[in-house]
């Protein structure tokens, strides 16, 4: 087996101490780690406890890790709510005017079931984030370029940090044209500032999941195709979206091999200092009329960012914090370079 030869590898989706374990054996023989970790697996032998070592450790004793299979029925025993309820993220555009993306049959079948079957200690697992299997990936340079995700709470300058990185490098970075059915205004062009199309055939696109994400604003439709991201990595651009991250998991497929970077709000008391004669721009259609941010508007983005941090975190490749804009971005800029040149951890069925 691949575990015997050393040659499994898990990125870890949960942090995990085994002094808090009162599962474990031993606390002592406990491997601990955190979430986004990658675990080099030792012997899966055992039913429960797996033995596993921190990749790259020179060490070569290792310890014990939940296997999988305990650690999802553990946690689903805990807190079935975890598995039913996905945690509603405030708004991150307009408020009310992002969709959630569709749920897809199997999601739905799986919430379903789970619901179902409380009692009967079967639960579908699919949803608790507990380790995935993980192999080096590097760009070969005839490769197109991977997807790079943004998501953070409104607010927190992901939006300053996107136009900063396109006009650093027109050439090489590019975003999407989203699709609207509202009528073309005499300075647009179409495929430039929308593609405009019919309702009609909008509402075949959302039925064909042909749509990101989409959402209805004064009567029309705006939405983000698949194929739009499609034809930026076809110019052999790097392209940039952000979308709630709800719609992360609906990405992460080998074609788009998405790499996932939050921007994530410094403390309050910075945010206070920081943001003091700053501007909040809440979304699109608010461009004209950005308002200086209120300390509701702080703890509304803390808070914010700490759901998607809770839920979502286990999607995230990379967290770049946004206290001073220029640090920020500087970090944003060398995350880009070495995604393109370094080797990094992704599923292993991204490489198949
Ligand atoms: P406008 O019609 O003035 O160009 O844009 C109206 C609104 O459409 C904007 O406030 C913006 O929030 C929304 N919008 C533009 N593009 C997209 C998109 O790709 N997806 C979603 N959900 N909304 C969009």
């Amino acid at each position: 087996t691949p575990a015997k030869e050393g040659k499994m590898f898990l990125k870890a989706l949960f942090d995990y101490d085994p002094y808090e374990d009162k599962a474990i054996p031993c606390k002592e023989a406990g491997l601990s780690f955190k979430r986004g970790e990658i675990l080099q697996i030792v012997s899966q032998d055992d039913a429960t406890w797996w033995q596993a070592k921190h990749e790259g450790d020179a060490n070569p004793r290792a310890g014990l890790i939940p296997s999988k299979h305990f650690q999802e029925r553990r946690l689903a025993l805990r807190r079935p709510e975890i598995l039913v309820q996905p945690l509603k993220v405030p708004n991150r555009k307009s408020s009310g005017f992002r969709r959630s993306f569709r749920l897809s049959r199997k999601d739905k079948k799986t919430n379903k079931s789970m619901y179902e079957c409380k009692k009967s200690d079967q639960y579908d697992t699919a949803d608790i984030p507990t380790y995935e299997e993980v192999t080096p990936y590097r760009r070969q340079t005839h490769e197109k370029y991977r997807l790079v995700v943004l998501v953070g709470p409104v607010g927190v300058g992901l939006n300053e940090l996107k136009r900063k990185l396109l006009i650093s490098d027109t050439q090489h970075y590019g975003v999407t044209v989203p699709h609207t059915t509202r009528p073309r205004r005499s300075q647009e062009s179409d495929g430039v500032e929308y593609i405009f199309i019919s309702k009609h055939l909008f509402e075949t696109d959302v039925q064909n999941n042909k749509f990101i994400e989409y959402g209805e604003y004064k009567n029309n439709y705006y939405g983000t195709s698949i194929d739009s991201v499609r034809s930026v990595l076809a110019k052999n651009k790097v392209c940039l979206l952000d979308v709630q991250p709800h719609t992360v998991k609906h990405l992460r497929t080998l074609e788009f091999k998405p790499y996932v970077i939050f921007i994530k709000p410094p403390s309050i008391e910075r945010l206070r200092e920081t943001r003091k004669n700053a501007k909040i721009i809440s979304s699109r259609d608010d461009q004209g009329a950005a308002k200086p941010f209120t300390e509701e508007d702080f703890q509304e983005m803390i808070k914010s960012a700490q759901i998607m941090e809770n839920q979502y975190g286990h999607l995230f490749d990379k967290i770049i914090v946004n206290d001073d804009l220029t640090v920020a971005f500087n970090e944003l800029k060398m995350t880009f370079d070495k995604l393109e040149t370094d080797t990094h951890w992704v599923p292993v069925s991204w490489l198949h």
